[in-house]
């Protein structure tokens, strides 16, 4: 094959060090001021593009980095800026910008939401109250700094129309009004481009790989028709990530001169695609074919194999080798983690290592075979290999038991009516029992423990006790404030996964291994690195302590095998499927463990249950099929009169319903005070016919609701819901919340189920 080019499309912000996020927070406290954080942010985004051209990159993207969040810039560009923020037209203050983040003394931030089925959150756009219009050019003026300051030819990265509107909060039925709005202004950023010289623009309009209709691929059509109008020189890639195209014809026959295609997630599909309808001549094909979401290292040499295959398609100076979508997802370097041994860390690439498959292997497909080149390829797939036969990967009979499981029917030993008859007659809970989600305030002090301890400056036993006192403390709080079911607190938690990951067998950790999850705020993903094991108790210490000191029940509280997998970095030579019932295996020890200690009632928690599922509707049933599994894998073996709970924080959840009440938890509680109307609705038409809270205040706010505020609240859910499977609870842990709001928020909410109670006077439960 003659010469291929190499393309990225967006690199971290963050920082090798979390350089970006010290420079926010320095910054929003007020440590630098502005001149100082545009200064630090300038050194930063040049340095990323300067490894990126030093690599051999030929395609750097420009203008993927940002100070906060790239939806938000590209709002801030358009003037889409909500009326509370008292702004006056032009470029966006950087205060407006970081109040629309972060909100401001009486202007609430703007909602995030997560960027597709990544574990990024976005900035959601809010078109109601804007009149759009060009502030700047953001994508000329990233150009213009790489080119002057580095001499790159960089390629801009724009949000492409129709992803920005469904992304935004756009006014019902007004979608083709804020198409003919924001058109003319995109028309004028690519018409700026153009004259600039710009070679290569990359429009990201993932959105074309979720379940659309024709409608909005006409849509579609007529933006690029107006685009390419503006600009008939610029050649705009048009590029996907996440999955295979939706409508494959019609999308590679727009006028555009490049289509970038996921070649991970949507390999065969695509493939398929390819092989039914071509690929068009007068075309550059964007090859995503090394992983930007995962952080395996690449078998070269398969990889090689795969680009030969495109290349039936597309003649070799129309191919350009990619990432499968913006390395944004992985952490920056493997060089920083220097104490995983060397077998552990040949077999990662974060995003610079990608950069370097990335090179090699467009190298390699260009013919260039040289020796180095060879030997490399070659290395590639041994790593990978040895990492398949490693210690690490496989232990022994799990996987073997988790396959097996997975046919085997995962039942609870009684059905939900007969369960809440035993259930009730053991625990003889009030009418609408009151209780929490699990964690309370992780406060300084709490947090100071812990690094006292991790640094080994307080021994296992100081911890332990301290962690019991936390307890002890907290038991009191909740008699007092006269909740019916207790928690422990989870203070010797950290992190509702890696507290779970470090405990269990086939988890990896590093040291560096950082990636933005929102704003300045980085987290540090577990891996899933080989067959993953129960190795002793995890939770029951902290448990039957707490239950030991008091008559009401306490919760166990354990993360769900579905949240575990979808807030890690998961082995890709298993299916999800796989590794999910290793976890629900696992983590079924240690229910059947807390059971035995005398837990009599388990919270198995999975937030993250929704928010994984594929883009595409027409792959959610299977999905939820063995997500469902995995669920009752853990939790069906218990005794009938155990109660098992759930909880769960996506609010938009009236779409999978049925898979929720499949479930079959005795008790489940959601998030809902953020949508409280839409959540109550899906149950006027389907009710919910096991135990159910529905969060009746939210807890991303310091504010401490009113009594009244709850009860009406309560209410409300009671007029559709069965006032007898009742339960009263915040919307979500406590965590993040101060000692003081939280006493005063619970006596409230425990106020505010009396009431109700009284007023209802419906019969206490026998
Ligand atoms: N039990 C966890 C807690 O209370 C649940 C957290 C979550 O849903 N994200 O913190
Ligand atoms: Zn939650």
């Amino acid at each position: 094959m003659s010469s291929i080019l190499t393309g990225n499309l967006g690199y971290p912000r963050i920082g090798e060090s979390r350089e970006w996020k010290k420079a926010l927070e320095a910054f929003w406290s007020s440590a630098i001021d502005e001149p100082e954080l545009q200064r630090r942010m300038k050194e930063l985004r040049l340095r990323h593009l300067k490894v990126q051209q030093d690599k051999g990159i030929d395609l750097i993207p420009v203008g993927d980095f940002t100070l906060y969040d790239q939806v938000l810039d590209t709002a801030a560009m358009f003037g889409i800026v909500p009326k509370r923020f008292a702004y006056a037209g032009g470029p966006v203050p950087l205060s407006v910008y970081f109040a629309m983040a972060r909100g401001s003394e009486g202007a609430p931030a703007c909602e995030m939401t997560k960027w597709f089925n990544t574990n990024y959150h976005y900035i959601v756009p809010e078109l109601g109250e804007a009149t759009p219009a060009l502030t700047e050019n953001k994508p000329l003026i990233a150009y213009r700094e790489a080119k002057a300051e580095l001499g790159i030819e960089g390629r801009p990265v724009l949000i492409g129309l129709y992803t920005f509107l469904t992304l935004a909060k756009c006014p019902a039925g007004q979608l083709d009004d804020y198409i003919a709005r924001l058109l003319p202004l995109y028309a004028q950023i690519v018409t700026e481009l153009e004259r600039e010289g710009v070679q290569w623009l990359q429009i990201d309009e993932p959105a074309l790989v979720c379940s659309i209709g024709k409608d909005d691929m006409r849509r579609i059509a007529f933006i690029y028709d107006k685009l390419h109008e503006a600009a008939p020189g610029l050649r705009i890639m048009l590029q996907t990530y996440f999955d295979a195209l939706e409508h494959y014809e019609e999308t590679v026959s727009l006028p555009v001169q490049g289509i970038g295609l996921d070649l991970v997630r949507g390999w065969e599909r695509t493939m398929r695609q390819l092989a039914e309808h071509g690929f068009p001549e007068d075309k550059a094909l964007g090859a995503g074919l090394i992983d930007g979401r995962n952080i395996w290292a690449a078998d070269l040499k398969a990889k090689l194999v795969q680009l030969e295959g495109v290349a039936r398609y597309v003649a070799p100076q129309r191919l350009i080798v990619q990432p499968s979508c913006s390395l944004l997802h992985v952490p920056v370097t493997v060089r920083r983690e220097t104490k995983l041994d060397a077998g552990m860390r040949e077999a990662l690439a974060f995003a610079d290592e990608k950069l370097d498959e990335l090179v090699l292997l467009a190298k390699a497909a260009s013919g260039e075979r040289s020796e180095r080149v060879d030997s490399r390829l070659e290395a590639s797939a041994q790593a990978v290999r040895r990492l398949q036969t490693s210690p690490w990967r496989v232990k022994s009979g799990v996987r073997e038991a988790a396959l097996h499981i997975g046919q085997q029917p995962a039942e609870r030993s009684a059905p939900f009516a007969k369960r809440r008859q035993v259930q009730q007659r053991k625990w003889q809970l009030p009418f609408l029992p009151t209780t929490t989600i699990g964690s309370f305030p992780q406060t300084a002090e709490v947090r100071q423990a812990r690094s006292r301890w991790r640094s080994g400056d307080w021994t296992d036993a100081q911890y332990e006790a301290f962690v019991q006192e936390r307890i002890r403390e907290w038991i009191g709080i909740q008699e007092q404030l006269g909740l019916d079911v207790l928690v422990h607190g989870e203070f010797e938690r950290t992190d509702m996964v890696e507290y779970f990951g470090e405990k269990l067998g086939g988890f990896l950790f590093t040291q560096n291994g950082w990636v933005q999850s929102y704003g300045s705020r980085c987290v540090r993903p577990p891996i899933i690195v080989g067959d993953v094991e129960f190795i002793s108790p995890m939770t029951v210490k902290e448990s039957v302590y707490a239950q030991s000191l008091t008559e009401k029940p306490v919760k166990g509280m354990l993360t769900g095998p579905v949240t575990i997998l979808n807030w890690s970095f998961v082995r890709d030579d298993l299916p999800r499927e796989q590794v999910a019932y290793q976890i629900a295996l696992a983590l079924r020890q240690e229910v059947k463990a807390l059971e035995e200690a005398g837990i009599g009632m388990i919270q198995v928690d999975e937030p993250a249950l929704r928010e994984g599922l594929p883009l595409k509707r027409q792959d959610w049933a299977r999905e939820l099929e063995w997500a469902v599994r995995a669920f009752r894998l853990t939790t069906s073996t218990v005794a009938p009169e155990t109660q098992i709970h759930t909880h769960m924080c996506y609010c938009e959840f009236h779409d999978i319903i049925d898979a929720i009440r499949a479930l079959d938890a005795d008790v489940i509680s959601i998030e809902t005070s953020r949508s409280h109307g839409e959540l109550l609705h899906s149950f006027e038409e389907h009710t919910y016919d096991q135990g159910i809270g529905l969060g009746v205040y939210d807890i991303h706010s310091p504010r401490v609701p009113p009594v009244e505020e709850m009860v009406r609240i309560i209410e409300r859910s009671l007029a559709v819901l069965d006032p007898e499977l009742f339960w009263v609870n915040p919307d979500c842990g406590l965590k993040t919340r101060g000692t003081r709001e939280t006493i005063a928020s619970l006596r409230h909410m425990v106020e505010a189920a009396k009431l109700v109670r009284e007023k209802q006077s419906g019969p206490a439960k026998p």
